[in-house]
């Protein structure tokens, strides 16, 4: 049998393993982040109504500049943006991808505040980045002193802060990144991917006017709940968005991708009415960690990462026994896991109080 390694692959792939969050099918996945409410009936039918229109010219490429749809995301974003300043892509992932592929490469170098989002080291990898992990504070916060001090030792090309941050739900001060932004001659890419979860005004949207190698990536996956539509996007200045075309590959949103996240963003309001509820539930699911003494870290998205378990893996399998999924990430005496429905929350509070013998 031939093996990966068989093959004449680049040296800098040779012994790397992809991105790999189970995908199991259970009653309860609190695992990824998804907003785990189903869309309804009303918006679903204005998808597909589009999506059919959309069919009728299946037979030509789409819109390259997928103008109508970056006219309804920046109409979403507000702050004063027009279309020529947002981006989108087959998911945030593939406009992260891009933004490595114009401005990091061999040579180059990405810096972020670890732990963080997983991909960006792969996607570092797959483009033969350079990547610089500079360990967070006490409790996972960063400060501007940290990041002034990490870009001025390493001087990178892209800097990549996540708000609030995956895994550990840590908020981000604007003041941290107006910090990193002057200290760094690079790009500096803030990942609000679950910043529709946040309560304070805390984007970093409000920020851009003037800065131009500023760039603020969004996706519909999380509080949208459209994640298997794959539609991520950023806002930035109008040049951000020309680098990108260098890099796209033609025609790589869909028509049915455009149609449907076009329909979708006509019902923002209403597609985002479920976010105070998961608001909701985190709260209650933090307040709940607390109570079984374990050590839930402050969360400004739609998940927790809980401290103060011995034994994750096997918390983890036995949660899985019971139809919950949730997510090892790797680091040592915690899982992550994301707010669902009342009745999931319910459902992973219940089963944690009985694994770890309360009362
Ligand atoms: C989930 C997530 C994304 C979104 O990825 P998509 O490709 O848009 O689905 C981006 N950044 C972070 C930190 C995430 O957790």
């Amino acid at each position: 049998m031939t093996e990966l390694n068989d093959l004449p692959i680049r040296d800098s792939l040779r012994g790397r393993t992809p991105y790999g969050a189970p995908q199991l099918h259970v009653p309860v996945a609190l695992n990824v982040n998804e907003n785990t409410h189903e869309l309804s009936e009303e918006i679903l039918v204005d998808v597909i109504r589009r999506i059919a229109e959309s069919l009728s010219t299946i037979n030509r490429y789409p819109d390259r500049e997928f103008t109508a749809l970056r006219e309804l995301l920046a109409a979403y974003v507000g702050h004063g943006l027009d279309s020529k300043n947002i981006w989108a892509a087959n998911g945030s992932n593939e406009v992260l991808q891009q933004i490595f592929m114009a401005f990091g490469g061999p040579g180059r170098k990405a810096l972020s505040f670890t732990p963080t989002y997983s991909m960006y080291s792969l996607i570092a990898q797959s483009t033969d980045t350079e990547y610089v992990e500079v360990p967070r504070l006490e409790r996972y916060e960063i400060s501007a002193e940290l990041v002034t001090k990490a870009i001025a030792e390493h001087n990178p090309d892209i800097v990549l802060i996540c708000s609030p941050n995956n895994p550990s739900g840590t908020p981000v001060d604007l003041e941290v990144i107006e910090a990193a932004y002057a200290a760094t001659k690079g790009m500096l890419v803030i990942d609000e991917a679950y910043s529709e979860f946040s309560l304070n005004e805390n984007s970093a949207l409000s920020l851009l006017a003037g800065r131009p190698r500023l760039v603020i990536s969004k996706t519909m996956s999380k509080a949208f709940a459209f994640a298997g539509a794959r539609l991520g996007y950023l806002a930035a200045d109008e040049a951000v968005c020309d680098a990108m075309r260098l890099v796209r590959l033609p025609y790589h949103l869909s028509a049915l991708t455009q149609a449907a996240a076009e329909a979708a963003l006509t019902h923002s309001v209403k597609m985002l009415e479920t976010v105070s509820e998961i608001r909701d539930q985190r709260d209650r699911l933090f307040v709940a960690l607390e109570d079984l003494c374990l050590d839930p870290y402050r969360s400004d998205a739609n998940f927790i990462l809980v401290g103060g378990i011995s034994n994750p893996a096997e918390i983890w399998q036995k949660l899985l026994d019971q139809g919950i999924l949730v997510r090892d990430v790797g680091i040592p005496n915690t899982l992550r896991i994301t707010a669902g429905t009342e009745a999931e929350t319910s459902a992973v509070i219940n089963a944690l109080t009985e694994l770890l013998g309360k009362k």
